[in-house]
């Protein structure tokens, strides 16, 4: 594996979650999971007693004061179990932590930041809506001056580990006038139980292990101080809380194809067909070869992003174009090592399906990758 970027910490942190994940989550384990959607107890209990959580919050609130390279390592490595564990991790704690830190009060930070880093405390993020996915400024969520705070009316969804999460970021339309598309869009701090609150289960092809639901707010009631981020600036917040979203998001579509490939050239190595094995047929070996090369290139991509964003900041360029690249090799990747696998591929317990289908799951979180092709044409001055 080619992974000249890290440091002998970043590597000691990627072989100490392997081990655990190893130990705790074995292969039929995670059928298990995905069968009958468990909530990841005992991986969240660990990401609190290990100090995972507190990887990317703040030394002064308890955290360890990771990188963006720190937090792709780790997701890489627990994607390439499931992306069940690695996105519950990316949405309750480095959303978490991110927003608190872009554009948390300091009341705000002091109070949550801790709790982050401790576990004790899960964001989700809410920003999708039924009518509003890639088109994200067409929301219709509410939220409106009430005495002493704001109540908020609408329905946001699919979001992941919203019904377990202690706190929601929750978008919110705040200015209707013409001209306020973007601008008129807040951020509010939503911690159940709210009255008005409510949480609607989604099923999913993959990622059963996390549940991802549709969430009502009837007149859900908020205090002034639950407002993160200046009013109107939440377009502009969220869109700095994409570059980590989007490099993690990157990270995991590779640990899941390197996963894939992994298992795939042991079967190939195992499977006998015509009296030898089948990854002695070029047409099963190449694809498999090609789909390790082109990881291998999307993971320096990654890493080379996010090294840009802890050196230099902000790089939406890159993170698109990283996430593009790695999602699209991933669901190549995936499909090959599924092909690889002939009938058991296709069981429905199957790990190659599996993977082939959260790395089409990859593509859709963070902006789909039609999506990252839109923002590096703009960059290239072509919209
Ligand atoms: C498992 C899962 C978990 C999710 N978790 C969250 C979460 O935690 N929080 C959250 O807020 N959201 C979440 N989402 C929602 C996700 O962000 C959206 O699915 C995504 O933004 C796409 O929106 P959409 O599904 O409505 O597709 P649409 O926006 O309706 O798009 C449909 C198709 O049209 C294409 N398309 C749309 N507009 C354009 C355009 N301008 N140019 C080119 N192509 C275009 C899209 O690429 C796509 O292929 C989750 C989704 C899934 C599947």
């Amino acid at each position: 594996m080619i992974d000249v970027f890290l440091t002998d910490e970043q590597r000691r942190l990627r072989a100490e979650v392997r081990e655990w994940l190893d130990d705790a989550y074995p292969p039929d384990r995670v059928v298990a999971l995905e069968r009958d959607r468990e909530y990841p107890e005992e991986f969240w209990a660990a990401c609190a007693e290990r100090g995972w959580c507190g990887i990317p919050a703040p030394v002064e609130h308890g955290g360890r004061a990771g990188t963006v390279t720190d937090l792709c390592v780790f997701v890489e490595e627990v994607a390439k179990t499931t992306i069940s564990l690695a996105t519950l991790y990316i949405t309750a704690t480095i959303f978490g932590s991110h927003a608190l830190e872009i554009c948390g009060s300091p009341a705000q930070r002091e109070r949550l930041l801790p709790a982050v880093a401790t576990g004790a405390v899960r964001f989700a993020l809410a920003m999708s809506e039924p009518g509003a996915g890639s088109d994200f400024a067409a929301m219709t969520t509410t939220a409106t001056r009430v005495d002493g705070g704001w109540r908020i009316d609408g329905r946001k969804g699919p979001i992941s580990g919203a019904e377990r999460a202690e706190v929601l970021i929750t978008a919110a339309r705040t200015a209707t006038d013409p001209g306020s598309r973007h601008r008129g869009i807040s951020l509010f701090l939503v911690e159940p139980p709210v009255a008005g609150l409510t949480f609607e289960r989604r099923e999913f092809a993959a990622m059963r292990g996390l549940p991802v639901d549709d969430v009502g707010y009837d007149s859900v009631v908020v205090s002034d101080d639950a407002l993160l981020g200046a009013e109107g600036e939440g377009w502009r917040n969220l869109a700095r809380l994409m570059d980590p979203e989007r490099l993690a998001n990157a990270a995991q579509a590779v640990g899941v194809a390197q996963a894939a490939v992994d298992d795939a050239v042991a079967y190939a190595r195992a499977r006998h067909q015509y009296s030898k094995p089948i990854g002695q047929f070029q047409a099963v070996a190449h694809p498999l070869a090609t789909a390790h090369a082109e990881i291998a290139a999307a993971r320096l991509l990654v890493y080379g992003a996010a090294r840009k964003r802890d050196v230099e900041g902000p790089c939406p360029l890159e993170a698109s174009m990283a996430k593009m690249v790695a999602n699209n090799v991933a669901v190549r990747a995936t499909e090959a090592a599924l092909q690889t696998a002939g009938a058991r591929g296709y069981q429905a317990d199957s790990p190659f399906m599996r993977r082939f289908l959260e790395a089409r799951g990859c593509e859709l979180g963070g902006g789909t990758s039609q999506i990252q092709r839109n923002i590096v044409s703009h960059y290239l001055g072509l919209r």
